[in-house]
This record gives C-alpha cells, sequence and structure tokens, in this order.
C-alpha cells in the first residue's frame, strides 16, 4: 500500500472528523467532558497540552478522534462502534444500520448489517474469528443486506471460524419468513460460490450456526455466556421484529433496531446506559427528500417508523444515561430540523449517529468521539493454521472448459511457478504441465 496515499486518505477524515467535533460540541450534544474512555487506557492524555509537542515527537490526543487498533479496552470498559447509521436508501456517506459492540472481555457482537456496513466493519481491522457473532432484527435488506457478503468473504479476510447468527422468528408467525428459513436461503443462493472455492481456500468459515428465537416473548434470554445477557422484545415493525438489550458487567445497552416506540421498550430499557433507538425523518422531511406522497410520509414516520420527535418523546420517558438517535440521513441540511424535532419531546443527553461515530461506555459515563477508520484495508493474518479441503471433495473446472486454455500461454504460467517456488524455495507443481 501507498504510505503516502493512506495517511492523506486519514487526513481527509481526520479533516472530516474535526469538522465534524467541532460542529458537535454545542448543547445538543450528548458528549460528556472527563477523563473517562479510552484515553487513559490507552495510556495517553485526554487533551493534548503545550507540554505534549515537540518538533519531533509523536502528539498523543485522544480527545476528538478515535484510531481503529489503537486503543485498549478496560476490562469495565464497552466500545460501540456505528458501522452503518443511515436510512434504507442506499448512499456512499452513511451505510444502513449496523453496531458493533466490543467489551473489556474480549467479546464483540454485531447489531444488524444493513447493506454499505461490511466494508466498514471490516476496515476496523479487527481479525474476523472475533468477529464472528451477528444479531438481526428483522429481515429488511437495510438491517441484514450485508449479512451474504459478511459472511462469504470469510475465507478470504482470513475468517476460520463458523460464522454464528441470531434472527427472529417463531411466535406463531409465519415460518418461512424466520430467520431459519431465510438463512437456509441464503445458504442455497450462494451455492456456486461456496462449491467452487473448495480446495481452492480455506473455506471452514462458510460453516454457519444460526439460533432463531422467538420474537412474541417480552425480556427474553436469547444468548447467556461470558457474563453477558443478551434479551429481546418484540418491536412494532410489521412482524417477526425484535429490539435488544445487551448487559455485562453492570452496563445496559439498548438496540431497537426498527420499531414504533412501544411500551416493552419503555418498560425495560429505562435508565440504559447507553440507548441506541431509530430517529427517522419527520413526515413533511419525507415530501422533500423523499418525494412521498402526504399519506406515505405520515405511514413511514408514525406506523413504521419512530419520526424524530417520536425518538424525542420515548427517551424522554426512558431516561437512558446517553440516548443515541440513527436512522436518518445526517446531512447539513437535515440534521438541524431532526435536533428541533427531537428537543421538541427531549432535553437530555443525545448524539446524532453518523457511521463511525465511537462511544466509549463505562458506569462513569459515555465518550462520544468520531472513529478514523483506514479505507484502504488488506486483510489480517488469520488467528490459525489454514487448512485445505481434501484431493476428494476438492472442486474442479470441467476438463473441456480448462482445454480452452490458450496454448500460447502455457509457458508464460509455466515461468510463473518456476519463478514463485525458486523466489519462496517451495516446490509447488504446475498442475498444467503435459
Ligand atoms: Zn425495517
Ligand atoms: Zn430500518
Amino acid at each position: 500500500m501507498n504510505r503516502i496515499s493512506t495517511i492523506s486518505a486519514l487526513l481527509v477524515l481526520g479533516l472530516i472528523g474535526a469538522a465534524y467535533g467541532i460542529g458537535h460540541r454545542d448543547g445538543s450534544s450528548g458528549r460528556e467532558i472527563g477523563p473517562i474512555g479510552t484515553a487513559e487506557a490507552a495510556g495517553g492524555a485526554a487533551s493534548a497540552t503545550a507540554a505534549d509537542f515537540s518538533r519531533t515527537g509523536a502528539v498523543v490526543n485522544n480527545d476528538l478522534f478515535y484510531y481503529p487498533g489503537t486503543e485498549a479496552l478496560r476490562p469495565d470498559e464497552m466500545r460501540v462502534t456505528a458501522c452503518g447509521s443511515g436510512m434504507p436508501l442506499p448512499r456512499l456517506s452513511q451505510a444502513a444500520p449496523c453496531f458493533l459492540v466490543e467489551l473489556g472481555n474480549g467479546d464483540k457482537f454485531v447489531f444488524d448489517i444493513g447493506t454499505g456496513a461490511t466494508e466498514r466493519l471490516m476496515s476496523l481491522q479487527i481479525p474476523l474469528d472475533y468477529v464472528n457473532k451477528v444479531f438481526i432484527g428483522h429481515v429488511h435488506m437495510d438491517h441484514m443486506g450485508d449479512l451474504p457478503a459478511f459472511w462469504i468473504y470469510g475465507p478470504q479476510n482470513g475468517r476460520l471460524a463458523p460464522l454464528h447468527v441470531w434472527g427472529p422468528g417463531g411466535g406463531g408467525t409465519r415460518p418461512d419468513w424466520g430467520m431459519k428459513a431465510s438463512m437456509e436461503h441464503m445458504k442455497k443462493m450462494w451455492a456456486w460460490m461456496q462449491g467452487t472455492l473448495v480446495g481452492t481456500i480455506d473455506t471452514r468459515s462458510f460453516e454457519l450456526h444460526v439460533t432463531e428465537f422467538d420474537w412474541s416473548k417480552v425480556n427474553n434470554v436469547i444468548y447467556d455466556e461470558n457474563g453477558v445477557v443478551i434479551r429481546t422484545i418484540p418491536a412494532i415493525h410489521f412482524e417477526q421484529s425484535v429490539s435488544f438489550i445487551l448487559e455485562w458487567n453492570g452496563l445496559k445497552l439498548a438496540y431497537s433496531s426498527d420499531t414504533v416506540p412501544n411500551k416493552w421498550w419503555t418498560e425495560h430499557t429505562k435508565g440504559a446506559d447507553l440507548s441506541i433507538h431509530e430517529c427517522f425523518f419527520t413526515a413533511p422531511m419525507f415530501l422533500d427528500w423523499y418525494r412521498f406522497t402526504p399519506q406515505e410520509a405520515l405511514n413511514a414516520s408514525t406506523l413504521i417508523h419512530t419520526s424524530a420527535q417520536m425518538f424525542g418523546k420515548v427517551m424522554a420517558i426512558t431516561k437512558p444515561k446517553h440516548a443515541v438517535a440513527y436512522h436518518f440521513s445526517n446531512d447539513p441540511d437535515t440534521l438541524p430540523l431532526i435536533v428541533d424535532a427531537v428537543r421538541e419531546t427531549y432535553s437530555g443527553p443525545v448524539d446524532f449517529a453518523k457511521d463511525f461515530m465511537v462511544w466509549n461506555v463505562t458506569k462513569e459515563g459515555t465518550r462520544t468521539r468520531m472513529g478514523v477508520a483506514n479505507p484502504n484495508r488488506y486483510p489480517l493474518p488469520p488467528l490459525g493454521e489454514k487448512q485445505m479441503a481434501g484431493e476428494a471433495e476438492r472442486y474442479r473446472t470441467p476438463d473441456w472448459v480448462m482445454g480452452g486454455l490458450e496454448p500460447q500461454l502455457l509457458p508464460v504460467i509455466q515461468k510463473i511457478y518456476d519463478d514463485f517456488n525458486e523466489q519462496l524455495g517451495t516446490e509447488i507443481p504446475n498442475p498444467l504441465a503435459k
């Protein structure tokens, strides 16, 4: 990778982050100033002083930015990263919903993985064997559209471990709409891609473990391991939709996925340390930005989703220690309208999410920063030994297709093998040599 271009890309992202950070330090921010969070854990200062600067030394300044991979998590700390914060609308600036939750005990969980989220998740440069638990709130494209890519690009990106997926089903509703059926069909859809790679690369991480839970149960424990408990409550979003509550080490995280504010949420998420709830456009905004009809605008913002005023109200009722509004297009012209609508009904701490916004949550409070990701990522080394499928299972391209190889290429390919073996000291035979 060209180092200069990486550095300039990081600088550009840094400037975007700086511009955001400046605009973010206003009365509407949920930011809490204080020595909490990972700056301390990473051995850095919360804010650089004149003494930190020299003509040749590095400056440690974690005041505004989070640089993935550079900060240790404290054993009692939770870090949440928005890998998708936008609307269903596919666009460059915001992927569809996806939140990575990392805990001080080493556990990592992904909540929803909407379209565009995989590249953001992977840009954080975390070995994929550590990020193999995905929880899906409902089977909308903007909440699981990137699951196939995240799953099927495991082998090429260093994942050796199986992928575990949790999702809703049951509750007396159509079984063919549940997570199990959905994942069976996903495997079938990508049968060709899975099958043709067997024996070419280590494909063990295609193994998929699916847990379908009854979405209609209230405060239902769907995960309980290593001190982490994850519960679901029903969401009002058609059917077979849930919100999640994660509890660990005395910290409580609530994530709505999609829902109209409901009694289960207000009963079970009160006082959460971090409460991430959808905050959709207000009805009039759909007329201008989405060209919806008035009826379509009202349907979308009040009966299927939570408009910004409704978000404010549900936060005023549940009084989380720190609120996060997501699932709206966060642009210079839309944000003031969203902030005004939220402030009609809520005056507490709230962040208006963008992709790569990061929250460090401890019992002392939540610290919000923007993450600066590397846009030019490559796979990390696998955490274990790679294993190839045996000769018997190995996929082979039909002979007549390989017979179509242009004969003048044979010496070129032979030279590639010879040079490779010489450079690396290997003795890999050219299978095309007659
Ligand atoms: Zn949805
Ligand atoms: Zn959605």
